[in-house]
């Protein structure tokens, strides 16, 4: 049994547990690192498809606002290390970075092995002890304090010692990439509440199977809204890109961490797509008769040929049952309103997602109430702190989760009490 006393202990190199190392290292303490894998930051590795979006330009409320009503708790965290605090404390470790479209952050070779890299390279100048392959099965506690952790280390039972530990274990998402939900376990074991927990940031699967015809295309800015009493008020904008089962696309990374909540309530949530840019009724009607200016015998599918791809088209047309090729101008009074209707609002019905085997995200995690947002320490345990995705906060695409990961994990190695 290898027993040896550090000042912190920290579970998980992610963004948060690395950059946690290295702040904690600084400030001249004894760090050790355990990673489960056989390498740092798996899922970093992973993000921005290998480009990393690291963070974005949105000021500090904006970036809270972006999180829902929990966003605020992030406010001490952001104040000490925000994305331009980010961008000084890459550009010191040899990072830099730029803004491509002036608003989402990348380093500037656009690849994640650059951030990792020099992370890993300060830790090592810091000397931080990193052991991989080391996976903590639980936290060690007496007389309610904590004193260490017990780890499995290639079938080797290990234990570490430390009266501080800081959990930064990550979500549920992606389980190749490390995500296993023991920072959920431990936070139980020692008496915090964990929020239901939903996968996040993923593709959906719609009942309605003329998705599948139009695989592949993609409908820049589409509005997609939950056709819900009590959700009326969700919306999300982006890009959406049919698949041969459902939806994915930005904007569906995006809308189903609002959308696999209501999935677990009730069996389907039907949601309405709207494809025209903001184009209103009034809108597609004046546009209907200036291409029957320009043509009078014009298609049906003709008729909206600039709005939308052909077989998007077509398959409205078939649920309406408007023949596509008909010349406009002969179609049913009654089927021409029902057809300019699902253009502007296109019902679907999502029946399931992919679950957390490619959710990017976790919605969900440690209660915030039982962590100070001032230190990241549980107010349960002394000794004890969480940063990063284990938390009950989850941003969407765009730089947001990383940026709370380095934020956090910031704050929690400052090991403030
Ligand atoms: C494919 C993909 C792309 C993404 N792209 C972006 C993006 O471009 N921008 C963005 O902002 N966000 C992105 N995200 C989300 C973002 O990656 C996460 O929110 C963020 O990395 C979480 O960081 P973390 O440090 O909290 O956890 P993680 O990075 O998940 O790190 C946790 C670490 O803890 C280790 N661990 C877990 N349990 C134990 C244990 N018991 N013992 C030892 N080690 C353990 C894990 O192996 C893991 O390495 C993406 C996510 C995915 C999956």
């Amino acid at each position: 049994m290898n027993e040896i006393q550090y000042d912190v202990i920290i579970i998980g190199s992610g963004a948060a547990g690395m950059i946690a190392g290295i702040k904690a290292s600084r400030d001249g303490k004894k760090v050790l690192l355990l990673e489960q894998l056989d390498k740092l930051g798996p899922k970093l590795k992973a993000t921005g498809g290998g480009r990393c979006n690291l963070s974005n330009t949105l000021s500090n409320a904006d970036f809270m606002n972006s999180f829902g009503r929990n966003g605020k708790f992030m406010s001490d965290a952001l104040n000490l290390l925000d994305h331009k605090d980010l961008i000084q404390f890459l550009a010191d470790i040899g990072v830099e970075t730029h803004i491509p479209d002036g608003f989402r952050i990348f380093p500037v070779t656009h690849n994640s092995s650059t951030i990792i890299k020099a992370l890993a390279d300060e830790l090592n100048r810091l000397k931080v002890t990193i052991s991989l392959e080391t996976k903590v099965l639980r936290l060690l506690l007496e007389k309610e304090e904590i004193v260490g952790v017990q780890c499995n280390r290639k079938d080797e039972a290990v234990k570490f010692l430390s009266s501080k530990v800081i959990v930064a274990t990550g979500g549920l998402g992606f389980p190749v990439l490390g995500a296993n939900g023991d920072g959920y376990d431990f936070a139980k074991e020692l008496g915090h509440q964990v929020t239901d927990l939903y996968p996040a940031m993923l593709p959906l699967l719609t009942k309605e199977t003329w998705v599948n015809e139009c695989k592949a295309d993609t409908i820049a800015k589409a509005v997609l809204k939950i056709d819900l009493p009590k959700a009326k008020k969700l919306k999300a904008v982006g890009d959406l890109i049919f698949t041969s089962k459902g939806i994915r696309g930005p904007v569906v990374l995006d809308f189903s961490r609002e959308i696999t909540p209501f999935l677990e309530k009730y069996e389907e949530v039907p949601i309405l797509v709207h494809m025209l840019k903001g184009m209103n009724e009034e809108d597609l009607r004046v546009h209907i008769n200036k291409e029957l200016k320009i043509k009078a015998d014009l298609s049906v599918i003709g008729v909206f040929s600039k709005l939308l791809p052909e077989s998007v088209l077509k398959e409205l047309c078939k649920i309406v049952s408007a023949q596509h090729d008909l010349k406009f101008k002969k179609l049913n009074g009654q089927i021409r309103d029902n057809l300019i209707k699902i253009l502007i609002s296109t019902p679907l019905t999502i029946t399931d997602h992919v679950g957390f085997k490619k959710a990017m995200i976790t919605r969900g995690g440690v209660k915030l109430k039982e962590i100070s947002p001032k230190t990241m320490q549980s107010k349960i345990v002394e000794g004890l702190y969480f940063c990063g995705e284990v938390v009950d906060l989850d941003g969407p695409c765009g730089g947001y989760n990383l940026q709370w990961s380095f934020s956090s994990g910031n704050l929690a190695g400052m090991l403030k009490v």
